[in-house]
């Protein structure tokens, strides 16, 4: 039986376009990026044009995006290079904001932070999700130096007020980041337009394989290197270039650009459909989160009287769905 899968919010299957450009990378042509021969000038070449391609999906420059092994190190590398940087400069600033629903490689940086004796700031959401304005301005202070908010909640599909967010960082001089993970290739992400400093992205949940990520810094932001070793990624991110990943991922930014408003038809239909099907055979669900500013395929339901992971493992057994954690994010 074909397996109908709903948790795209969890990982995604490679495109076949993706996997195509791939493969040259992981037989032929397996030149070292540094190396100033031929194979190793391809490689090069092949980095630069994925480059290009996730600088175009949020319209930033490709000198502004580095490549990262994941999602996770790029939210590691924003929140510990810029606390690292402090320190290292005796700014005296030892402050971080976040929100409490933030990933786990948020969360947990800050808590290795707040270990080494950065103070950290995690801020409340209402009910549908969204971080307070209110409370973010009266959280600032003096020796606030970073402030990251995701861009939308992988649970519940929030979308976050990311441009009010980075108006109120800028006018206290703070650095503004977004883990934009979910929101990639789901939402337009201009990191101009929103004035957005930093922000990580990752490629397996964009059809792109696991274990790619990057991260955008816009030019001129200091950020302390937080992978010693060579001088890859101009010195901020160390490790030879993991090519056919990069290419990957760069073959999936491109799609994402370029089918960014079908895509979002396709999922709003979907979901659409889905939640009338619930409708029409369920009568005790509620829709969770922020029902106008919401990822188009995030679909977060509680059924009343039923057991979550009973259901998970149910709808697992007749082998025609998958939730996981009431999470339901389809496509196709
Ligand atoms: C998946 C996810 C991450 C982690 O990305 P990985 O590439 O799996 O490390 C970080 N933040 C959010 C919001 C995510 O959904």
């Amino acid at each position: 039986m074909e397996i109908k899968y709903f948790d795209n919010a969890a990982t995604t299957r490679i495109k076949e376009e993706v996997f195509r450009e791939m493969v040259p990378y992981l037989t032929n042509q397996y030149g070292n990026a540094s190396s100033i021969y031929k194979i190793g000038r391809d490689s090069r070449r092949a980095i630069e044009q994925a480059r290009g391609r996730v600088a175009s999906l949020f319209n930033s420059d490709p000198s502004e995006i580095y490549f990262t092994s994941c999602g996770s190190e790029s939210d590691n590398m924003a929140l510990k290079g810029m606390a690292y940087l402090q320190k290292e400069k005796g700014t005296g600033k030892d402050h971080i904001i976040t929100s409490k629903i933030e990933h786990p490689a948020i969360l947990e940086s800050c808590k290795t932070l707040e270990k080494q004796g950065f103070r950290v700031t995690y801020l409340d959401v209402d009910k549908e999700g969204v971080v307070d304005l209110n409370s973010l301005e009266n959280a600032i202070d003096e020796k606030t130096f970073l402030i990251s908010i995701m861009y939308a909640n992988n649970e519940i599909g929030t979308i976050e007020p990311i441009e009010q967010i980075s108006k109120i960082a800028h006018n206290h001089n703070i650095i503004f980041h977004t883990d934009a993970v979910q929101a990639t290739g789901n939402v337009d992400i201009d990191v101009k337009k929103l004035n957005i400093d930093i922000l990580s992205m990752s490629g397996h949940k964009i059809y792109a394989p696991k274990g790619i990520g990057a991260i955008y810094i816009r030019k001129g932001i200091e950020i302390n290197r937080f992978m010693d070793g060579g001088h890859q990624e101009k010195n901020k991110r160390a490790g030879t270039e993991n090519v056919a990943e990069i290419v990957g991922l760069g073959k999936a930014c491109e799609l994402a650009e370029k089918n960014l408003e079908s895509y979002q038809k396709k999922l709003l239909f979907l979901k659409g459909y889905f939640i009338k099907k619930l409708t029409e055979n369920f009568q005790d669900f509620i829709i969770n989160g922020s029902l106008e500013n919401r990822l188009p395929g995030n679909c977060n339901i509680c059924f009343k009287n039923i057991d979550s992971n009973e259901l998970l493992f149910k709808l697992d057994a007749v082998r025609n769905m998958c939730i996981w954690r009431f999470c339901l994010f389809f496509w196709r």
